[in-house]
């Protein structure tokens, strides 16, 4: 068969990527004695373009991330309703973002305000199924940085347990860039036990998302369920916009 010229970088750059990745996850999955199989890979695309999606559609991704929503939408017009895709709002949510985050996305994990909770669950639509959402915790205490404190956690889900539009995943962090490995295992392994304390009380929680480009040895090691891998997947963004 003739290959056809490839305008676009992205197809053979993101097969090397993802099978370099693929190794990296199953390497850090065996070191923790744990099946790579129960971790999703979230595609963080926010400050690439169209065509690097469908390009990782064609690889059998089908969970993209993105932060913000003007970036978003027209991400997910290009690729379709239906097209395999389940879009993820792993940003900072602004109150006056809401209805557009509830109506386009499957599954937000910065969730850190009950307000904010309340509004995505008003605004879910009736013939869409339950929003997924993760509750986000600043395990590092960083004032810059989103996510209810950890002893604020707890409290947090089960006044959002009652929310019906919304279905209750589990827990997000983000560490520091290039927090030293020590820091990552106490910050990663925090928010497992705080998924642990919420699931015995209860809770029907299976979510861990955490690890990213720099971290995600850390993170399978505590137990992360989902990655959201940026960087070591796209290579770098135009502009870093990362939060
Ligand atoms: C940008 C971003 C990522 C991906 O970061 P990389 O280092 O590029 O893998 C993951 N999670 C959140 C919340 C982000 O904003």
């Amino acid at each position: 068969m003739l290959s056809t010229p490839q305008i676009s970088p992205y197809p053979a750059r993101l097969a090397a990527n993802l099978a370099a990745l693929r190794l990296r996850i199953a390497a850090a999955a065996r070191a923790a004695g744990r099946s790579a199989d129960g971790i999703t890979l979230l595609a963080v695309s926010k400050g690439h373009p169209v065509e690097a999606l469908r390009a990782a559609l064609a690889l059998g991704l089908a969970d993209f991330g993105e932060n913000y929503v003007d970036e978003a939408l027209p991400k997910i017009t290009a690729l379709g309703a239906g097209g395999g895709a389940r879009w993820h709002f792993i940003g900072r949510v602004q109150a006056n973002k809401t209805w557009h985050i509830a109506a386009h996305f499957d599954f937000v994990h910065g969730v850190d305000r009950l307000r904010i909770a309340e509004r995505l669950s008003a605004q879910r639509g009736h013939y869409q199924p339950p929003l997924d959402v993760c509750v986000q915790v600043n395990v590092a205490g960083e004032a810059a940085k989103g996510g209810v404190a950890p002893q604020e956690c707890l409290a947090l889900l089960q006044a959002m347990a009652a929310l019906p539009r919304l279905r209750l995943r589990g827990l997000m962090c983000m560490l520091p860039f290039e927090a030293p490995p020590a820091e990552q295992a106490l910050g990663f392994g925090e928010l497992r036990r705080l998924l642990e304390d919420a699931r015995s009380v209860g809770l029907p929680l299976d979510t861990l998302s955490m690890g990213m480009s720099g971290d995600l040895e850390a993170a399978v090691a505590q137990g992360s369920t989902l990655l959201r891998i940026g960087t070591a997947l796209f290579g770098a963004r135009a502009v870093d916009s990362r939060l």
